[in-house]
């Protein structure tokens, strides 16, 4: 029997129907809901990242502001502009895009963002919230995964909050927004967790891995890593990927994710499709953080003001 593809396009309508309830709810309690991004350099795939987000954002009626800067900009300009929207109250959410260039690092650019506003929780303190297992907020693309893996459950008659206890759950890649707090979301349900990242594939174990996993996410951005003799039959797989792959002649690219689709769906109960899996779903979450951004700056939760006075 063939896998279950599970349709990240409509799960995404489903919650987006939702996001313009929530929305309408918090206008009512005087919250008025913006979001920012700030792209540094000519990535293109941050770019196109930034255009999706105004149009989802606009068309859901959340003000959208994108600040763009110079591959060359000074640190100093970085967190200028990072200081401003941290100071706009009608900005409640900020998003960072990545890559970075090299004279700015993640490490030092982050922990200056309002904690309270920085909706894809890189900040240490929503960092270190999310490890504790009592989350501010849940970055987006893990956010996506599980709430995937939720609506799957659900469909095939399993119960969310009960149906990863006891499984194994591997997560391949571990970078700060997408594999690590995977990782925290899964312990927190109960799950046997193995992470692995490419140190795991250059020691030759990574299938050693891969093949205990009753549920797979996929966030290494290697194009077709994961491979059908690399799973056990009837794993539930999450492909997270996003690579551009040479289509053709004249220079065309396609969209193809980390896991071989046809060898793994020949094997799994259930897979996700890149493009039209965790993709769609992610974008609408991240305007959904904003929205909660909103929230919390209007009733002042847990840690006031930032930075504290
Ligand atoms: P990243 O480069 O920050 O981290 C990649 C991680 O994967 C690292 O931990 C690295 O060690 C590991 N890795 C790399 N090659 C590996 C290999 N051969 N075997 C095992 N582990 C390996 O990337 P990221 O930001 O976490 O993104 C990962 C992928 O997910 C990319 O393709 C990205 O485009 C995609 N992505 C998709 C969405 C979405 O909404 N679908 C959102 C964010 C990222």
């Amino acid at each position: 029997m063939g896998a279950t593809i599970i349709d990240g396009t409509a799960v995404s309508r489903e919650l987006r129907a939702r996001l313009h309830g929530e929305l309408d709810a918090v206008r009512s309690s005087g919250a008025d809901p913006g979001l920012a991004s700030v792209v540094v350099g000519d990535d293109y795939a941050a770019h196109a990242y930034e255009r999706r987000l105004r149009r989802l954002a606009e068309a859901v009626g959340c003000r959208f502001q994108a600040e763009r800067l110079p591959v060359d900009v000074e640190r100093a300009e970085v967190l200028a502009t990072i200081g401003k929207l941290n100071a706009d109250p009608r900005i409640t959410g900020i998003l960072i895009l990545r890559p970075l260039p090299p004279q700015l690092s993640e490490v030092e650019i982050y922990p200056t963002l309002d904690p309270l506003k920085d909706v894809e929780a890189v900040h240490p303190v929503n960092a270190g919230l999310m490890a504790r297992g009592t989350p501010r907020f849940v970055p987006s693309t893990p956010a996506s995964c599980f709430w995937i893996l939720d609506d799957y459950f659900r469909s095939s008659g399993r119960e969310p909050a009960t149906a990863l206890r006891g499984k194994t759950v591997v997560i391949v890649g571990r970078s700060h927004n997408v594999g690590k707090p995977a990782v925290w979301l899964a312990l927190d349900r109960g799950a046997i967790v193995i992470d692995c990242d490419e140190h795991a594939f250059h020691a030759g174990r990574l299938a050693e891995f891969t093949r205990q996993a009753d549920v797979l996410v996929v966030a290494a951005g290697a194009p077709g890593l994961i491979t059908g003799d690399m799973v056990s039959d009837g794993v539930v797989v999450v492909d997270v990927g996003i690579n551009a792959v040479p289509a053709g002649a004249g220079g065309r690219v396609r969209l193809v994710g980390d896991v071989d689709f046809e060898s793994v769906a020949s094997r799994a109960e259930a897979i996700t499709p890149v493009p039209g899996g965790v993709g769609p779903v992610t974008d609408v979450w991240l305007v959904r953080n904003t929205v909660l951004g909103s929230v919390i700056q209007q009733t002042s939760l847990d840690i006031g003001p930032w930075p504290p006075a």
